[in-house]
């Protein structure tokens, strides 16, 4: 249960006053829709209103707050032309110019013969001194509020920023005293306020430099999310560990027939890896280990193998994926091998129903099935292994936060040993900082005999010559994946860009060519998936949901529009769908002129270089320098307020915090313990906190 300190921390940004159904929507898409969606949305940019000089020396471009008195209203004589307001300081004569104005509005707040402060961008038109819409109109006794440093929040169409300063504004006035979760010494080193008041103070920046990452108010938020992440992850790993464990030891019997079956051999980093989680497994504590290898490095026999170690001594094993697809793709992969091993696989995803899944359930129940693969839907209710001993998360990255913690619990309520996977090889540092302080295996070694990706960038006016390319290689047989970006930054996939893109290249492919996306329901997917698969469709055009594990060897080309939209690691993900098979494959990076300087220095190291590791640091350095793209896919938490560019060092003090914190309290009872639980809530990180033996 949430604190009820937190109670109006998390109402919904509707019950502020003065924000109606329509703004609340608009606010919810720039920041979200409850009051601490509101605080964590900080300013980027301040406007300062101080400056406040006699209307005739005014400068023609600056922001300037004058008191002025309304002299006469000149209506617009049309549509098209403004409606103005003359007014008059002692020095000189300032016209404020509205378009589209409402006259009863403009007659109400500036009523002739009164004194007014209005506050905006001074325009010098000839003789003329105007303000084109002010920003403020405000009394001559509010002067001193309207001469201040304005905080400038990102904004999204429709919303303004009057409406959204003053629901952050009421927000923050109900923004309560938490107790404090930091040390005392700690915060005067650090030269940090409380919680509230670092809130408001990263909401009233007096400078520029105040907007930076090191800004001491900015630091203290950044590090209690920190604190609150490891702090979680800390909880989850010790649950893990303090579960019983069990060793695992198969007699191998599957294994050396897999081996046998197997069209090649192991390289030696599976190799590698595969003995470190036979150790693990073989030991009785529980197991909790990542493995990190870039796409195509073949970590999905690694898994297979571990989980054959499980059912060899009789018990069941689970792989999780992130999505349909991908479920059923390792589906696809492992029952040929199951059914010559004589084992039973089971696939179960939110899509099975009915009879077929009770069916399911029972044979999973009654240890008929030996290995389960599906989606989150395998740690939903209701679904009984007989005897679950090991349990893999393929792609853990594409999980959020929250889900990832949820998941993780329930496979260890299972008293299972885990293998979490993860495609995005993040630089170490930082690996702690996603998972916390696991065990790490890494494939750093690629399967042999793939060729390099050839990878070019060009324009999108030679849309012509790609379509031309892509024309020749699927006449020679070749498959191609088409991918447009999502342009709304939330989840809403810009359907019609796609299905554009679809219509036009049907137009040169015909019925060669077939569209995927987000929207569509998932037999839909898996059946144009499976389509392009076997060659039935040469084209594919899809929006980023083929982006992870996919697995078409004869997929020879990668095109991707709008490639300065990406995130490197998006585009390494993306890339990695190709060059699977014996022959040369291209990626074309089509993109917008004209580039910005990141966007450029992002193609150019997909130019230069396809490994993981080089390409996750140049992220990050880039990242670094203000841009957050692809966050999600990159692997890291999606954090609010901390800079992972930035925050390095607070990321490892607070890991060594909360190290700390839970050796010598390890159930959060002692008064900092219970103000850390506040702060696990106030993170949203409070699937966690179930994981306290007192709750
Ligand atoms: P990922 O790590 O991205 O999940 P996969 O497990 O899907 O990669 O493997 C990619 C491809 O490489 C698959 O087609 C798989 O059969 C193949 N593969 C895996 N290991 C080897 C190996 N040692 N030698 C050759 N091919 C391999
Ligand atoms: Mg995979």
């Amino acid at each position: 249960m949430r604190p009820e300190i937190l109670f109006f921390t998390f109402a919904p940004v509707s019950s502020l006053p003065g924000v109606g159904p329509r703004i609340a929507k608009l606010i919810e898409k720039v920041a979200g829709s409850r009051l601490i969606d509101l605080y964590w949305h900080l300013p980027t940019q301040i406007v300062d209103r101080r400056f406040s000089p006699p209307v005739a020396s005014a400068p023609d471009g600056v922001i300037a707050t004058v008191t002025v008195t309304v002299d006469r209203h000149l209506p617009a004589p049309n549509r098209r032309l403004p409606y103005k307001v003359i007014c008059n300081d002692d020095s000189g004569q300032l016209t404020l110019v509205f378009f589209h104005a409402r006259p009863d509005y403009l007659q109400r707040v500036l009523p002739v013969g009164e004194k007014r402060v209005v506050s905006g961008r001074i325009q010098h038109y000839g003789d003329e001194i105007q303000i084109t819409h002010p920003d403020h109109i405000g009394t001559a006794e509010e002067i001193d509020s309207l001469k201040s440093i304005e905080p400038v929040y990102p904004l999204t169409a429709g919303l303004t920023a009057r409406p959204l300063q003053r629901a952050i504004g009421s927000a923050l006035d109900e923004a309560p005293d938490l107790p404090e979760w930091q040390v005392a010494e700690f915060m005067s080193q650090q030269r940090w306020l409380c919680w509230r008041e670092s809130l408001l103070a990263v909401h009233t920046p007096e400078s520029a430099k105040d907007l930076e990452p090191n800004n001491p108010a900015r630091e203290r938020l950044a590090y209690d999310e920190l604190l609150a992440n490891q702090l979680a992850l800390a909880l989850v790993r010790e649950s893990v560990r303090r579960g019983a464990g069990r060793a695992i030891t198969g007699d191998g019997s599957l294994r050396r027939r897999t081996a046998e079956i197997l069209p090649y051999t192991l390289t030696g980093a599976q190799r590698q890896a595969l003995a470190e989680i036979y150790e693990d497994m073989a030991s009785s504590d529980r197991m909790l280990r990542l493995l990190q290898g870039d796409v195509g490095s073949g970590k999905t026999i690694v898994a297979f193998l571990a989980m054959l170690n499980a059912v060899e001594s009789g018990a069941q094993a689970a792989l999780m994926a992130p999505t349909e697809i991908l479920a059923r793709q390792h589906c696809d992969v492992l029952t040929p091998m199951c059914e010559a091993l004589g084992i039973r696989l089971a696939l179960l995803t939110g899509r099975e129903k009915g009879k077929a899944r009770e069916a399911s359930l029972a044979a999973l129940a009654s240890g008929e099935t030996d290995i389960l693969v599906g989606t989150h839907a395998i740690f939903q209710e209701g679904v009984t292994f007989k005897d679950l001993a090991f349990a893999v998360i393929d792609e853990q990255h594409r999980f959020g936060v929250h889900q990832r913690l949820a998941l993780t619990a329930k496979a260890a309520g299972a008293r299972a040993n885990l293998l979490v996977m993860t495609a995005t090889p993040i630089p170490r540092t930082l690996t702690m900082t996603a998972y916390g302080d696991m065990d790490v295996s890494r494939l750093d070694e690629k399967p042999p005999g793939r060729m390099p990706v050839d990878t070019r960038a060009m324009p999108i006016e030679r849309l012509d010559e790609v379509v031309q390319a892509v024309s020749r290689a699927v006449s020679e047989g070749g498959r191609v994946y088409w991918v447009c970006p999502l342009v709304e930054e939330s989840d809403v996939i810009d359907v019609a860009a796609v299905e554009d893109r679809y219509a036009y290249l049907a137009e040169t492919f015909g019925d060669r060519v077939a569209l995927l996306h987000g929207r569509m329901k998932g037999a839909q997917k898996d059946a144009e998936m499976n389509r392009f698969a076997s060659g039935e469709i040469s084209v594919l055009v899809a929006t980023t949901v083929i982006e992870v594990g996919v697995d078409v060897p004869e997929a020879t080309i990668m095109v991707v529009e709008h490639a300065e939209r990406f995130g490197l690691a998006q585009l390494h993900q993306l890339r990695g769908r190709i060059g699977r098979g014996a022959q040369q494959s291209r990626c074309l990076l089509l993109y917008a002129a004209p580039l910005g300087d990141a966007a450029r220095a992002r193609i150019r190291i997909m130019r230069e270089t396809d490994d993981g590791f080089r390409i996750a640091e140049e992220d990050l350095r880039l990242r670094g320098a203000g841009e957050v793209l692809g966050t999600r896919q990159s692997g890291l938490p999606d954090f609010r307020l901390a800079d992972i560019g930035a925050h390095e060092e607070l990321m490892l003090a607070a890991r060594d915090d909360a190290k700390m914190i839970l050796d010598k309290d390890p159930e959060l009872m002692s008064d900092r313990g219970q103000a850390l639980r506040v702060l696990l809530y106030l993170f949203e990180r409070d699937a966690a906190v179930g994981y306290l033996r007192s709750g």
